[in-house]
């Protein structure tokens, strides 16, 4: 079995050590990365494949989500995974409204404040997918940082007996980092998207030399933004990576978060920063342009 419609069916057909990578569909390299991840340590890589309504406060966001299942399906397959957990919403909500996780303090600030309700779709459908798969792993991009400190919470929190493992950004062969709602960018937007990524690595370069305190990392990504007017920013944020909570200077791990709207498009990204070497992860870059675009 390649697509499996319930949680029965997926339960059944994956053997071994599972993987679990939950996606929204409409695959780019950073979500191959994760089941190429997946498929060098477990046995049998389950991709989950739901848009998922609850997590969506802007109905034409939820609407102009861009979806090709077909596509998916072959992309997955090709980089690994075994199965691909498709299914329809009543499979994932069968009570309608129903039992909702909420996850406290990590969901405070950045995505927690700007998108309210989007850490409880995004716990529900998380802990569902975990519970109904009972997968050995699940794998979670850093792109998402905030999302997997709020994932790593709940399964501390609910005791779910399954590892979370994270994966580097992936980026356009620019800097941009790849989401699946780049696709919605004109070319104008997406020549200016570019800025996100290049202001965070200007900041990279400050922890470089030494930097460690929050105001000069966030005033430099703030200032670089403020050239141009037509990128309005929701926040940027120096931020503890396991609580999420802002952080005066970066003394335990952590990540440099920027979100902004950019031709009507809403992206995000950050760096990430290892306390102990005093590493930053930039993420990886592709060497040419995505399958995002042109391959269908
Ligand atoms: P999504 O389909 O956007 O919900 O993302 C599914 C998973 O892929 C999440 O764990 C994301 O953090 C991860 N992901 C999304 N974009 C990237 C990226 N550019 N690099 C690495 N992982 C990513």
């Amino acid at each position: 079995m390649t697509t499996a419609r319930t949680f029965e069916e997926t339960r059944e057909a994956a053997m071994g050590t599972v993987a679990l990578v939950p996606t929204m569909g409409f695959l780019h390299e950073g979500h191959l990365r994760l089941i190429q991840h997946a498929a060098d340590r477990y046995e049998s890589v389950v991709m989950s494949l739901f848009v998922n309504p609850t997590q969506f406060g802007d109905a034409s966001d939820l609407d102009t989500y861009p979806r090709n299942e077909e596509r998916d399906v072959r992309l997955a397959l090709e980089a690994g995974a075994d199965i691909v957990f498709a299914p329809c919403v009543e499979e994932m909500y069968p009570e309608g409204p129903d039992a909702t996780v909420s996850v406290d303090a990590v969901t405070e600030g950045m995505e927690g404040d700007h998108r309210p309700g989007h850490f409880d779709g995004v716990a529900t459908v998380v802990t569902k997918l975990l519970v109904g798969i009972r997968p050995d792993a699940a794998l979670f991009g850093r792109k998402d940082a905030q999302q997997l400190a709020v994932v790593r919470s709940l399964v501390r929190s609910l005791r779910v007996p399954a590892g979370i493992e994270a994966v580097p950004t992936v980026r356009e062969h620019d800097g941009l980092a790849l989401s699946s709602r780049n696709v919605r960018l004109d070319s104008e937007a997406r020549s200016r998207a570019v800025q996100l990524s290049a202001a965070l690595f200007a900041a990279a370069d400050l922890i470089d030399r030494g930097e460690r305190d929050r105001a000069p990392l966030v005033g430099l990504v703030h200032s670089l933004l403020a050239d141009d007017s037509t990128i309005d920013v929701d926040y940027v944020e120096l931020a503890d990576a396991a609580t999420a909570a802002p952080v005066e200077s970066i003394r335990r791990d952590a990540f440099l978060a920027v979100a902004a709207h950019i031709g009507g498009v809403r992206l995000i990204d950050n760096i990430f920063i290892d306390a102990t070497s005093g590493r930053v992860d930039r993420g990886q870059r592709l060497d040419g342009p995505s399958i995002l675009y042109g391959e269908a």
